[in-house]
């Protein structure tokens, strides 16, 4: 039987072809455009005949030396990248839906993903419904001729909330529906939907991916015939990751299980300080034994991920008071950095929200996020500890 290489190995090893150089790292294929032959090796390529590639908006060595790794560490067969994570979410569903078409979403998703559902889509008449992410029986009521997709993530933003993605993923077969995970708080090394039924994945590289907080980007992976669709959209919208954000995070996922690994212990060790600090009113992280889903992020992912939420005793003044109190960390929006992250999910990411439809999510107005960096973790725990004196 061939040999069958690890996640990790597979994560350095994908690589586009050696140019006559013989390079060992994959160069920056810096170029708007390719070149042909002659005139029938030019036709053939624009019918697709054989693969060759054209125009940097459609294909690039470095976007598919990216996108053929990702495909390997989710167990996916196709995939396109995307300029963000944001890119990604709006290519796949406006690839995908008809004007009429109806999405059957978590209520707790990403804030911006939440403001396309809810203030965009509907203009070209496609709909969204929203269920609890504790109640998952609630779905098939939802459920109706219009639906079309199943849409999740899990751990969610800024939340930490799991979602039993098996059950997900037997719902959307039973109804016949695609269905369709955000992985990015997870990486594909901690967790892998399509082994539980999502149909397509998508990531925002811009945070476990990169981990260093350089570029943005973003990846759909999964079922290679709603890839293509997603692929002939975008080939002709235009959302296309640079060939150099894509060379950044190539290499960038050689070092993922290393990076993850250490996110997660330091997110761990930080999640059991907050738990046993009297000044902390609750904490959340999916590795935690008082998480609620805890038996569920057991069965599906390998570790609890980076980002732990917590809440200050004494509401907003008391989680005011705590950010400006923070020396080290860095007051910031994005996560899954090598450097720890400090979030105000109310006055920022979900800050479009009504109050209600935060609280609705989970998102109390005293909510801490930490995504937990790569920094020592007596540091780390140092600093939130005098803020929290
Ligand atoms: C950040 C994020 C996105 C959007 O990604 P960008 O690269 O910022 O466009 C989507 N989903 C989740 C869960 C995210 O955290």
């Amino acid at each position: 039987m061939k040999h069958k290489k690890q996640f990790e190995t597979e994560a350095i090893r994908t690589q586009s072809e050696r140019t006559q150089f013989l390079e060992h790292s994959t160069p920056m294929y810096l170029t708007s455009s390719f070149v042909f032959e002659n005139a029938e090796d030019m036709r053939a390529s624009f019918a697709e005949e054989k693969e060759h590639n054209i125009y940097s908006r459609y294909s690039n060595p470095n976007s598919t030396e990216f996108v053929e790794k990702v495909c390997k560490m989710e167990g996916a067969e196709a995939g396109f990248s995307f300029a963000s994570g944001m890119a990604a979410v709006f290519s796949t569903f406006a690839a995908l839906l008809e004007s009429g078409d109806n999405i059957v979403s978590a209520k707790s998703i990403f804030g911006s993903t939440h403001t396309l559902f809810t203030q965009f889509f509907p203009k070209w008449n496609i709909g969204t419904s929203y269920f609890d992410i504790n109640d998952l029986g609630e779905i098939d009521k939802l459920i109706t001729p219009k639906t079309r997709i199943i849409y999740a993530e899990s751990p969610t933003n800024p939340g930490v909330d799991v979602l039993d993605l098996e059950v997900l993923g037997n719902i959307a077969k039973k109804h016949n529906l695609i269905f369709i995970v955000d992985n990015c708080f997870a990486s594909p090394y901690l967790q892998q939907p399509i082994k539980f039924g999502a149909d397509l994945v998508i990531h925002s590289g811009t945070k476990l991916m990169d981990g260093q907080g350089r570029v943005l980007a973003g990846v759909t992976v999964g079922n290679s015939d709603l890839v293509d669709k997603i692929y002939r959209f975008s080939r002709i919208t235009g959302p296309a990751l640079s060939p150099f954000n894509a060379w950044v995070l190539s290499k960038s996922l050689e070092t993922l299980a290393l990076r993850v690994d250490k996110h997660c212990t330091n997110a761990l060790r930080l999640a059991e300080y907050l738990e046993d600090h009297k000044k902390i009113e609750w904490v959340k992280y999916p590795f935690l034994k008082s998480h609620p889903k805890y038996e569920i992020a057991k069965k599906q992912m390998k570790a609890g991920g980076c980002v732990v939420a917590f809440e200050v005793k004494g509401g907003l003044e008391a989680g005011r008071k705590f950010f400006d109190a923070i020396k080290m960390l860095s007051l910031s929006a994005n996560l899954g950095d090598s450097r720890s992250i400090v979030t105000h999910p109310a006055s920022t990411t979900h800050s479009k929200l009504t109050k209600e439809e935060r609280e609705s999510v989970g998102i109390s107005d005293g909510m801490v996020r930490i995504s937990v960096g790569l920094e020592h973790i007596d540091d780390i725990i140092a600093d939130i500890k005098q803020a929290l004196e």
